[in-house]
């Protein structure tokens, strides 16, 4: 694969000129979000500027360029993701909302005492939590497919747990904490040898490997705009139509409706019927430009450099003899992203010493709590990559590291 030029493609983020006590930023945090290049930006103040009206095919010349522009965001998330059609893409908040409007529409309907809903435990709170309520709501059980010694999920165990009361898998496609890439496609098929649905998190795989749900199989696939070089305020649920259709929707009013009289009401088309009220229309409008970027570069690209980078964080952490990586060794089931700990200084100690130098990490549980009990630690300090970062951004990441164990010594 021929590489990009990684300095131009820096041009078009001003953000990532920005300085700190005269230190430019090191943004190393992509896996919370990532930053919005120039066109994304521009996409949505053009809209703000030229086309701003509420969707939903009103009338007039604004309305109906806004409806056009907001349908046709959903067939370019549809072609990217290989799904049929806009039928079977909804625009939500986000991924977390993405996992409730399952939860809520199916699960809530569907699940019963003697269910089973099968989990990893590398599962974010988006979806662990989501399902744990749901379980309680309905005396479904939830379990856990078990992690090995490496943060890979053990398949015996997934073998052995999902069977014929299992009702859903849920399944995060690469883990925001280990950098684990999930079998997601062996999940979703012994899933469905059990009569059981498959919902997979993208939240850290859409924004940067080529992603095909048709491949997959997966019934449901969730991810986030705000992680993909797009804005906060849009994420996307996939479904396989005849499932969506099958669905009720679980937030009501306007704009999702056929027919409405005092005493009953019924739903419009997909995926209208899971959309209503006012939609994030000038976010559709920056996810669809931000689609355009990340395929003008290209995803098979992006994919190589951040894990290009990330392997090379990898390395230069592992050099060091009194620093924990999580997570699976670089290789094809390793996404962008290392978490870590430096022995004796706690991630959060470690983390306000890299923002000393501009270094941008995130420390905490990452929303994966359950997953560092299992790890026996509090907290870890998460380095991850995108598009726009180098192997010089990963050496003072290092550095930063180093000054901050003779501080602590
Ligand atoms: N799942 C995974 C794997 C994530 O990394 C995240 C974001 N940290 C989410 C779900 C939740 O995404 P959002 O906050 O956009 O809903």
């Amino acid at each position: 694969l021929e590489s990009f030029d990684v300095g131009a493609i820096r041009e078009e983020f001003p953000i990532l000129k920005r300085e700190f006590d005269g230190q430019q930023v090191v943004y190393l945090d992509n896996a919370a979000t990532t930053q919005t290049p120039d066109p994304v930006v521009d996409a949505m103040s053009d809209y703000y500027r030229e086309y701003n009206a509420n969707v939903h095919r009103g009338i007039h010349h604004l309305s109906q360029e806004a409806s056009i522009a907001y349908e046709e965001a959903h067939d370019r998330v549809a072609g990217f993701i290989n799904a049929d059609g806009r039928e079977e893409v909804i625009f939500t908040k986000n991924t977390t909302e993405s996992e409730n409007l399952v939860a809520y529409s199916w699960g809530l309907n569907e699940l019963g005492p003697g269910d089973k809903v099968v989990l990893t435990e590398m599962e974010h709170h988006a979806s662990l939590v989501t399902w744990q309520q749901i379980g309680e709501r309905t005396g479904a059980d939830v379990e856990y497919i078990r992690i090995d010694e490496d943060g890979r999920l053990d398949m015996d165990h997934a073998r052995e747990l999902i069977d014929d009361d299992t009702a859903i898998v849920s399944a995060v496609h690469v883990s925001n904490t280990l950098g684990t890439v999930n079998p997601v496609g062996e999940l979703t098929d012994l899933a469905h040898e059990h009569g059981a649905l498959s919902f997979i998190d993208g939240a850290q795989a859409v924004p940067n490997r080529p992603v095909d749900v048709k491949e997959i199989d997966a019934d449901f696939y969730a991810f986030s705009g705000h992680k993909m070089a797009g804005p906060t305020g849009i994420g996307v649920l996939y479904g396989k139509q005849d499932l969506l259709e099958a669905m009720e929707p679980y937030l009501y009013g306007g704009g999702m409706i056929r027919k409405v009289t005092f005493e009953e009401s019924t739903w419009g088309e997909l995926p209208w019927k899971f959309e209503p009220g006012t939609p994030p229309i000038a976010e559709a409008v920056g996810l669809h430009a931000a689609i355009d970027w990340l395929e003008g570069i290209g995803m098979d690209r992006i994919q190589a450099h951040e894990e290009e980078i990330a392997r090379y964080a990898y390395e230069q952490l592992e050099a060091e003899d009194d620093v924990e990586i999580y997570g699976p060794e670089p290789g094809p089931d390793r996404g962008g992203l290392v978490s870590f700990n430096l022995e004796g200084v706690h991630a959060h100690d470690l983390t306000s010493i890299m923002n000393d130098y501009a270094v941008a990490v995130r420390a905490g549980d990452h929303c994966t709590q359950p997953l560092h009990d299992k790890l026996g630690v509090p907290a870890s300090t998460r380095a991850s990559f995108y598009v726009y970062n180098t192997r010089e951004e990963v050496d003072k990441l290092v550095a930063a590291l180093e000054d901050a164990r003779e501080l602590f010594a």
